[in-house]
């Protein structure tokens, strides 16, 4: 029989885990052809999560959790749920039911039987979500595909089924600053996509701020892409060419029409835009400087404060 491990990362979910627990079971009593591992992963919560899964590892053999020493992020959460599962197959599923555990057979037949390495949900819309955190989420996807050249879709997630040889390939990838979206692409595989209806979480609140969102989409297109360093080069080539231009031509009118001196407007725009150029250009190298910084300190993703 196949082993399914089911990893869940939870932040303060006190009150979705057991709604999401009575529904993941429901669905896995009808698949009677795999055994089951439900494997949660406390990411430092401050509520009563801990507990919740001290109670559920006590009354059912199928339940497991890692706990974290404080909040890592999700994407600790997921990596140390991958390292930790003994499953021939994993799917990462959020806690608060935004991830229809009712598609798990159909995943589970695309991944076993018709021989997909990965079995992803797809989002079809945003319902529920502000109209402005639509739109920017939409632009970042459209920005992060043309300069990281990988296929990172609006609506796909992490909600999706692997086979253990795709879970090793990502395992393999140890980095600290971690994007999941960018990396399932990253190592590739055939995958087969699902798609479904978001839908409002089941419990509790969303932990992303719009402040997180926008460093998250940061993160992701430093960690995934050089072309910014690119871009600035361009600039600067530009700018470079500008200027020759206008150096002939201002030299070519001295010539003729004598020297009129003018132009403090200019110098003024001038100084501004060139020093906020570079200023930019400065941060964006800052940004790989200071993720290659992290990486070679060589710390771990994630702690454990407790396992069960
Ligand atoms: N999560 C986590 N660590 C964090 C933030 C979130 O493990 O620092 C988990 C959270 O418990 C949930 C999943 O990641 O199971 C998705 O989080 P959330 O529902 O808040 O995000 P959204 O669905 O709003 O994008
Ligand atoms: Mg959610």
């Amino acid at each position: 029989m196949n082993k399914l491990t089911i990893i869940v990362p939870c932040y303060n979910e006190e009150e979705a885990l057991p709604v999401f627990y009575q529904e993941i079971k429901k669905v896995l009593n009808e698949m009677p052809q795999v055994e089951p591992e439900l494997l949660f992963i406390d990411d430092g919560s401050r509520d009563n999560t801990l507990r919740v899964l001290r109670t559920l590892k006590a009354c059912d053999r199928q339940c497991r959790y890692i706990a974290f020493s404080r909040n890592f992020g999700k994407e600790a959460a997921m990596y140390a749920g991958l390292e930790s599962a003994t499953g021939d197959y994993c799917v990462i599923m959020d806690a608060d039911l935004q991830h229809p555990p009712a598609l798990l057979p159909e995943m589970y037949r695309a991944v076993h039987e018709e021989g997909f390495d990965c079995c992803a949900g797809f989002r079809k819309n945003r319902k529920g979500e502000g109209a402005l955190r639509s739109l920017l989420s939409k632009a970042f996807y459209k920005v992060i595909q043309k300069l990281s050249h990988m296929q990172m879709e609006d609506g796909a997630g992490d909600f999706r089924m692997m086979s253990r040889k795709m879970v090793e390939s990502i395992l393999a990838l140890k980095e600290y600053n971690r994007y999941m979206k960018g990396i399932f692409s990253f190592v590739g595989f055939d995958t087969k996509w699902i798609p479904f209806e978001n839908v409002e979480r089941a419990a509790g609140t969303t932990k992303w701020s719009f402040k997180s969102l926008f460093g998250y989409a940061l993160n992701g297109i430093f960690s995934f892409s050089t072309t910014p360093i690119t871009i600035a080069g361009a600039v600067g080539l530009v700018l470079f060419v500008l200027s020759m231009v206008y150096g002939v031509g201002t030299g070519i009118s001295t010539l003729i029409f004598g020297n009129k001196v003018s132009g403090y407007t200019t110098i003024v725009c001038l100084i501004l835009f060139l020093n906020g150029i570079q200023l930019l250009v400065i941060s964006v190298l800052g940004e790989y400087i200071s993720k290659s910084y992290m990486e070679s300190k060589g710390r771990p993703i994630y702690i454990v404060k407790e396992t069960g």
